[in-house]
C-alpha cells in the first residue's frame, strides 16, 4: 500500500491529526485493523451514517490507536498500528473537496513541508473516497 516517500510528522514531533479524528474507515481497513490487533471493530470504530470511523480516546481525546498520554493536541505520540493504519491515515493531510480535487489540508500546521503529490497516493485517495461514497 502506498504511502508518502517522505513526511515531517515524526521530525515535527506532530500527532495533531490523530487527535479528535474521525477518521472514516473502509470495509477493508476494518478488516485488516481488527485481524492485525485482534481487537473486535467496536473496539476502534463506530458507525455514523454508515461509515465507520475511528474512535478517540476518552481520556486523551486522541485516536484508540495513539500512544500518547497527554491530551495536548500539540503533544507527540506515535501511531501504534503504524504498518497497518487506515488508508486516510497514509493519504493525509491529501484530501480531496467537494468537487474531487485534491489539496493538502489547511489544518496540517507542517503541509508545506510534504513533497509532491505521488500519483499513486491520489489514486488510493480516490478509490477510497469512491468506495465510501458507495457504503454512504
Ligand atoms: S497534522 Fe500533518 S504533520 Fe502533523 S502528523 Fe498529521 S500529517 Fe503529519
Ligand atoms: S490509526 Fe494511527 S495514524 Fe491513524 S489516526 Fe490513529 S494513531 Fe493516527
Amino acid at each position: 500500500m502506498g504511502t508518502w516517500p517522505t513526511s515531517p510528522c515524526l521530525e515535527k514531533g506532530c500527532s495533531f491529526c490523530c487527535r479528535n479524528t474521525e477518521m472514516p474507515l473502509s470495509p477493508s481497513d476494518v478488516l485488516r485493523i481488527a485481524t492485525t490487533t485482534g481487537q473486535h471493530p467496536e473496539q476502534f470504530s463506530k458507525e455514523e451514517n454508515g461509515i465507520r470511523i475511528l474512535l478517540n480516546n476518552p481520556t486523551t481525546a486522541a485516536c484508540v490507536f495513539l500512544d500518547t498520554d497527554s491530551a495536548d493536541v500539540h503533544a507527540p505520540g506515535l501511531c501504534s498500528i503504524y504498518e497497518n493504519r487506515p488508508t486516510g491515515c497514509r493519504t493525509y493531510p491529501l484530501i480531496l473537496n467537494v468537487d474531487d480535487e485534491a489539496f493538502l489540508d489547511t489544518l496540517c500546521p507542517h503541509r508545506e513541508e510534504f513533497p509532491e503529490i505521488p500519483p499513486a497516493l491520489l489514486l488510493m485517495l480516490k478509490r477510497l473516497d469512491s468506495e465510501l461514497q458507495g457504503q454512504s
